[in-house]
């Protein structure tokens, strides 16, 4: 989730299949081959931000907002769910950090919780909320969308570790340590250092999620916290929204020295769509505000392979979060030139499904085994 300060900024309309793409690239068009290997797959995204959109849209309500009809104003909505053949989604339950001042950070997460919870009884044909990576097969073996929820920000928990269990058994599977600004106990990429990256109430948190079977989330986190939290965990972390930093600096990517640590820790980096984080360094310097296109977040994803290897890159689109979005990247329905530029550049069906989704679940399953061990379940 980027907050969006000014609402000048509009979301981008997809490209124009005339369009010649950005840094002399060409249109990336599905084949049927592309199609079958992109089915074949399980695709279970990262971070999507529907549930924080749709309430800065100022209607929080399917009622206003029914993602069975087209939502133009959306990244996402049910048809284009469908054309992306999305099996699983990690929704994001954000709420801003500034709700802390107020002492209201879990009540509005728990909203936002509420939300698509509402989304899932109002579309019972079309999600389910999945518990555990088994569940997540079966739901969508049937053909529906498994739905877990992400924590973005420590601060929902308000201090208390107990919330962290509250918070799981209302479905949350994964917390994001921090969001923009950093907590007394959890640096973030984006602010000033409070903690030299993780306190030890900071490391609690993070057993605590280990015990209960929450996912650490390392997006949005200083590289001092990336690294501290990395010694702690006794479970496989996730970046949900990130990418490399080799390619784009910035802050919220990725550097190479934790991409190394991945195979370790047996995380996965899910690769971030943003335009921002995704179009070279060099290009942004000329043009902060090229989009770029698919491309970019494809040699994201080669990077993340290249220096963490096959079974530690994922996706996580931050659809519904970002102003910006690369060509062909416009919207939930977009995932399976994904794959078909990947088959386009050599990656074969099994590597394809790995970074789809396979990634993810091996890390599901790797942290509910943590959590067995602790006694729960
Ligand atoms: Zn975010």
């Amino acid at each position: 989730m980027v907050r969006v300060v000014t609402i000048l900024l509009t979301f981008v309309s997809p490209a124009l299949a005339e369009e010649p793409l950005q840094n002399h690239r060409t249109t990336v068009v599905i084949t049927e081959q592309g199609r079958q290997v992109h089915r074949a797959g399980l695709l279970f995204d990262g971070h999507n931000d529907l549930a924080w959109r749709m309430r800065e849209l100022g209607s929080p309500s399917f009622d206003v907002f029914d993602i069975r009809l087209n939502q133009p104003k959306l990244h996402t909505d049910i048809n284009r769910l469908r054309s992306g053949h999305v099996g699983a989604q990690f929704w994001s339950v954000y709420v801003p950090a500034d709700t802390a001042a107020s002492g209201s950070s879990l009540l509005q997460t728990i909203q936002q919780i509420e939300l698509i919870h509402n989304m899932v009884k109002r579309y019972p044909d079309i999600f389910e909320m999945a518990s555990d990576a088994d569940d997540v097969e079966r739901i969508a073996g049937t053909g529906k969308i498994a739905s877990m929820l992400g924590i973005e920000g420590g601060y929902s928990i308000e201090s208390s570790l107990g919330n962290i269990q509250r918070l799981y058994d209302l479905g949350c599977r994964y917390m994001t340590l921090t969001h923009s600004t950093s907590l007394e106990w959890a640096d973030s990429a984006t602010d000033e250092p409070i903690c030299g990256g993780l306190s030890e109430f900071g490391q609690d948190v993070i057993r605590e999620m280990n015990r209960v079977g929450m996912l650490v989330d390392l997006s949005h986190v200083s590289v001092d916290c990336m690294r501290a939290s990395l010694n702690v965990t006794e479970a496989p972390v996730i970046f949900s929204h990130s990418s490399a930093r080799a390619i784009t600096d910035h802050p919220r990517n990725v550097p190479d020295d934790i991409l190394k640590m991945m195979p370790d820790n047996g995380g996965v980096v899910m690769v971030n769509f943003y335009s921002k984080f995704v179009v070279p360094t060099e290009l942004l310097k000329t043009d902060e505000s090229a989009r770029g296109s698919i491309h970019d977040v494809v040699d994201h994803i080669e990077h993340v392979i290249q220096v963490a290897g096959i079974d530690h890159v994922g996706l996580g689109s931050d659809f519904d979060g970002v102003p910006r979005l690369p060509q062909q990247l416009e919207d939930v329905s977009t995932y399976p030139l994904i794959t078909q530029e990947l088959l386009n550049r050599g990656h074969t069906p099994a590597s394809i499904h790995k970074l789809l989704g396979g990634n993810v679940m091996r890390i599901l399953r790797g942290a509910e085994a943590v959590a067995a061990r602790h006694g729960i379940q």
